[in-house]
C-alpha cells in the first residue's frame, strides 16, 4: 500500500526550526508499505527554516502576525496532488501541525495549547477521501488491524 507521509516524521529536517522530528513507529510501516513523502510547507514555497504559524479559523498567521495562509494552501493542494498520483489512501501525518494535524491543533495563540481541528493539508485530505491518522495512532492501529 502506498502511504503519504510527513516527512519530518521520517528524520528529514524540514520543520519550521530546521529540526526533524524522527518517530521510530514510522519505521514499521516502512517495512510493509511504501511511503510517499511530503512536506506541505516547503511543497507551498516556504522556507527552511521559518517562522512558525498557527491557524486562526480559516487563516494561517505566522508569529509576526504575517498571513501565510495562501502558502499552506499551495502546500495542500500539491499534497493532495501527490496523493492522488500515488493513488494514497491514507496519510500519517505529523500531529497539531498546522498543515498536518489531524483533529487537534495549536491554537493559534503561540502559547503551545491545542484546540480541535485539523491543519489545513489534512483537512483538505480528508475532504477528499483520504485516511489520515497522526504518528502517536499507528501501534493502535497496527495492533487493531493488523497490516495498515
Ligand atoms: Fe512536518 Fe508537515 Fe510541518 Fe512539514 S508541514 S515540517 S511535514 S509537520
Amino acid at each position: 500500500m502506498k502511504i503519504l507521509v510527513s516527512e519530518c516524521l521520517l528524520g528529514i529536517p524540514c520543520r519550521y526550526d530546521g529540526k526533524a522530528k524522527e518517530y521510530e513507529g514510522i519505521r514499521q510501516l516502512m517495512e510493509q508499505h511504501e511511503l510517499i513523502p511530503i512536506c506541505p510547507e516547503q511543497l507551498g514555497g516556504l522556507a527552511t527554516p521559518r517562522v512558525p504559524a498557527e491557524r486562526v479559523g480559516s487563516q494561517v498567521i505566522n508569529r509576526d502576525g504575517k498571513d501565510v495562509t495562501d502558502y499552506f494552501k499551495r502546500g495542500a493542494e500539491l499534497a493532495l496532488k501527490l496523493a492522488q498520483m500515488y493513488g494514497c489512501e491514507y496519510a500519517v501525518l505529523k500531529e497539531r501541525s498546522p498543515s498536518c494535524g489531524s483533529g487537534q491543533i495549536y491554537d493559534g495563540s503561540f502559547s503551545g495549547k491545542f484546540m480541535d481541528g485539523d491543519g489545513m493539508t489534512a483537512a483538505l485530505l480528508k475532504e477528499n477521501g483520504i485516511r489520515v491518522i497522526g504518528e502517536s495512532q499507528i501501534q493502535d492501529f497496527n495492533n487493531r488491524h493488523g497490516i495498515f
